[in-house]
């Protein structure tokens, strides 16, 4: 893709009417992204398998296929990273694990982050994608209890390497914002770019033989009399034996019996154009990621050419359209009043499909059909491939994810809207203590 014409520094103006009439801001990441024509699905086609979603889940399934000799597509609704994937702010953290109880779990899932985030960045080398790779985060606390936290985490034995409590004045050296007491260092964290990535390991799935077919959404997924599935899309139709569904927040209503395991919710970012470095330097001088540790949380980073990517969260709220600018904004002048005033160069939402433990899903919808949505980038990778071979009945280790218990939502069925109202209240509560 070229510099595409809708681009302008004047809020609305860069906004795109699409098809869907929805309103599709683009994002920072695919402005100056090249990618190749994928044309949709056409007529009656038979492969191996079938992949839905073209997001890091869907990629990573077709990608494990291709490379164990299946013939493979991917029916995508938009475009490969249209999704979460496509739209997030490229912080991957290694040690998800704060969501968890158990130590034992913590730590693999933490092993298991780690060594896919070794895989991205080993794929990304080998087959030169640029992805404007950096290491080290900061997770910041808010409140006092939550600096507390997070030098217990720094001091605790599961701490990922390099791990570092800072105070508020060690704090200062990296960020300076009154409205932080603490922060988390990890060096092995990772920041890049997440479609460029996406991108990369997409065509290198193609090189592999996969198929990935743009502009193909699917409306409906069937048996087949043979034992496996026909997936149908407007212009067309997939006859294969093996199916991963990994359609991100398009799920509930491709599969509804699967509907009340995932929630959406939202988050968006800005992007500013150049700042003056000696500005950005005396607020915000760490090239660390950040990200607060709040339900209702900020993050934030630099970028190259002195930008700053801001992103926020809303939970269960959609803030798309034309106040989506006023709400970034005013959330990042609350945290560093002097670029209340910089022009954002794009500025966009994103959903996520997630399950109310935040616990990745996998299920088998069908003996050799297998449904995956997680919460993260790593996770999602991770997901994808494991979805793929459990396509496969005997896959001996999918047994173990289906220990994985989700919780139905809206939960004990009450309504939704009321449970929302009252999650939303509950979390803010949280947030400042
Ligand atoms: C604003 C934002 C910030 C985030 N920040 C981070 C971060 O910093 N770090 C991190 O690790 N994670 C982050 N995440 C989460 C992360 O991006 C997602 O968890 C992950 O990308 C999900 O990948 P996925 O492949 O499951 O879903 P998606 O990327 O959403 O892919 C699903 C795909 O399926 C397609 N689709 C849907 N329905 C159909 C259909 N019927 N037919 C065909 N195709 C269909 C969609 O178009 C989409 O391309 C963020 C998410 C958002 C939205």
């Amino acid at each position: 893709m070229s510099e595409p014409p809708w681009h302008s520094t004047t809020g609305i103006a860069h906004m795109l009417l699409d098809v869907t009439e929805q309103w599709r801001p683009q994002t920072y990441y695919a402005f100056d992204l090249t990618t190749p024509d994928r044309p949709p699905l056409e007529g009656s086609q038979v492969f191996d398998a079938v992949v839905v979603g073209a997001g890091f889940a869907g990629i990573s399934a077709a990608l494990e296929f291709a490379s164990s000799g299946m013939t493979v597509v991917v029916l995508e609704r938009e475009h490969v990273a249209a999704g979460a994937s496509g739209r997030n702010g490229g912080i991957l953290l290694l040690s998800e694990g704060t969501h968890l109880a158990d130590a034992e779990e913590v730590s693999a899932v933490d092993k298991a982050l780690g060594a896919t985030a070794r895989e991205l960045v080993e794929l990304a080398e080998k087959h030169l994608i640029d992805i404007d790779l950096r290491r080290g985060t900061i997770r910041l606390a808010i409140t006092g209890r939550q600096a507390r936290a997070l030098a217990a985490t720094a001091s605790s034995s599961g701490a990922s390497g390099g791990a570092r409590f800072l105070n508020r004045e060690e704090l200062r050296e990296h960020i300076r914002s009154a409205r932080y007491t603490g922060g988390l260092y990890e060096r092995d964290n990772i920041t890049l770019n997440p479609h460029k990535l996406l991108e990369g390991l997409a065509s290198l799935a193609e090189e592999r033989g996969a198929v990935v077919a743009e502009s193909s959404e699917v409306t409906g997924v069937e048996p087949s009399a043979g034992g496996g599935v026909i997936v149908r899309t407007r212009d067309g139709e997939v006859r294969a034996q093996r199916l991963v569904v990994a359609a991100g927040t398009g799920t509930g209503s491709l599969l509804p019996s699967h509907r009340k395991l995932l929630v959406t919710a939202y988050s968006q970012i800005a992007v500013t154009e150049p700042i003056d470095e000696q500005l950005l330097d005396s607020v915000l001088p760490s090239w660390a990621a950040t990200s607060e540790i709040a339900t209702f949380s900020r993050y934030f980073r630099r970028l190259p050419d002195n930008r700053l990517l801001f992103g926020i969260g809303t939970l269960f709220d959609s803030i798309a359209g034309p106040g989506l600018e006023q709400r970034i904004r005013s959330e990042l002048r609350d945290t560093f009043p002097e670029l209340g005033d910089v022009p954002f160069q794009s500025a966009w939402e994103g959903d996520i499909a997630s399950t109310v433990e935040e616990t990745p899903l996998l299920d088998r919808v069908a003996p050799s059909a297998v449904l995956t949505s997680s919460n993260g980038v790593l996770a999602s990778w991770n997901a994808g491939r494991i979805a793929a071979r459990s396509t496969d009945p005997a896959y001996a280790a999918y047994d173990s994810l289906r220990t994985n218990k989700h919780t139905e939502w809206p939960l004990m069925g009450l309504p939704e809207q009321l449970l929302k109202t009252g999650a939303k209240a509950l979390f803010r509560i949280r947030d400042r203590l």
